[in-house]
């Protein structure tokens, strides 16, 4: 990413360390939950007989490549958050601008965020932690306040090297990223509605394809982006194997592992963040990290971090008899 010189945060009076989620749960951020439940309440629309198409599926899990694989797990994830991989800065952008259509936050708000999880996993000052309820770690924590993340100098502690990047800081203030997600929403709809006019010779055969476009590669697409994300939180942070003794509860989940293209071996992400791959074995499939070794055959990535688990942590789970239930490897 950028190299520009990151700006001195303004001093800020630190609060004393206090337990983030009693004290956060305290107060929500209505306009952020307004918009999870009208996005959510538009879902069944898609499932009436004038709407619900077999295509629509396809649709979806393309979707979901594109904007939940590209934009979040590559993009903000692993590009962003832990730098496991350059890219050209066209695909760079490109990436962000995926996530930003994921309706999961601005980029400096998602890494400041998922950093703040790994420095204190499963403890005090994790922001997401599914150890006390599941559905605080899955989305309640997402539309309640959490004054840190309001605070500059959170930002410059957890995000020193984005704050240089005027386009990430554009999309961050002002909440400007959202304007981006909406354009992003009228493009395709207007797109979904284009082709049916295209390809249809009656206008209620074209606008029944324009809604049920608008429907599955938006609505539907959107929501199932960020469920299946909010259950690496969640269900990765509660069931699951181990294969190596981390100081969290993440696990290696393999239906959310399936379901996200590789972000469910969370287990194996703990014990080396850094690493691009997140499967392990040879089993533990990892698409996103299949498109990055694409990219990288033709030039397109390169410093691809590679797999580093520290000795005490691969060695720790030896030891605890914790591992998955086949090690073989080729
Ligand atoms: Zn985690
Ligand atoms: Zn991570």
């Amino acid at each position: 990413m950028s190299s520009v010189p990151v700006p001195t945060p303004t001093p800020v009076k630190v609060a004393k360390p206090q337990a983030a989620i009693p004290a956060a749960r305290k107060r929500k951020v209505f306009w952020f939950f307004a918009a999870i439940v009208s996005v959510h309440l538009l879902v069944p629309l898609a499932f009436l007989p004038y709407t619900f198409v077999w295509w629509g599926i396809a649709a979806l899990l393309v979707g979901n490549f594109i904007f939940g694989s590209l934009g979040i797990n590559l993009g903000y994830h692993r590009m962003l958050t832990h730098s496991a991989a350059k890219f050209p800065k066209f695909l760079e952008r490109l990436w962000v601008l995926f996530g930003v259509c994921s309706m999961e936050g601005s980029p400096l708000w998602w890494v400041c965020t998922h950093r703040m999880h790994h420095q204190h996993s499963d403890e005090e000052g994790d922001p997401h932690s599914p150890k006390e309820h599941f559905y605080w770690g899955h989305m309640e924590w997402i539309y309640t306040a959490d004054e840190r993340r309001q605070r500059l100098d959170t930002y410059g502690k957890y995000v020193p090297d984005l704050m240089g990047d005027k386009f990430l800081r554009w999309l961050h203030r002002g909440e400007k990223w959202l304007l981006v997600w909406l354009a992003h929403v009228v493009a395709l709809t207007a797109l979904g509605f284009g082709a049916g006019f295209a390809f249809f010779d009656t206008t209620d055969a074209a606008v029944q394809f324009g809604v049920q476009w608008f429907l599955w590669a938006v609505i539907v697409r959107t929501v199932y982006v960020w469920h299946i994300t909010w259950l690496v939180n969640s269900a990765a942070h509660r069931w699951g194997y181990r294969s190596y003794k981390t100081n969290d509860g993440s696990r290696n989940n393999v239906f959310v592992a399936v379901l996200t293209n590789g972000e469910g071996w969370h287990n194996n992400h703990h014990a080396t963040p850094r690493a691009c791959s997140q499967g392990h074995r040879w089993w533990e499939i990892d698409l996103t990290f299949t498109f990055v070794r694409a990219l990288q055959l033709v030039s397109l990535a390169w410093d691809v971090a590679a797999v580093k688990v520290p000795k005490h942590i691969a060695e720790g789970a030896k030891e605890s008899g914790e591992g998955p239930p086949s090690t073989a490897k080729p």
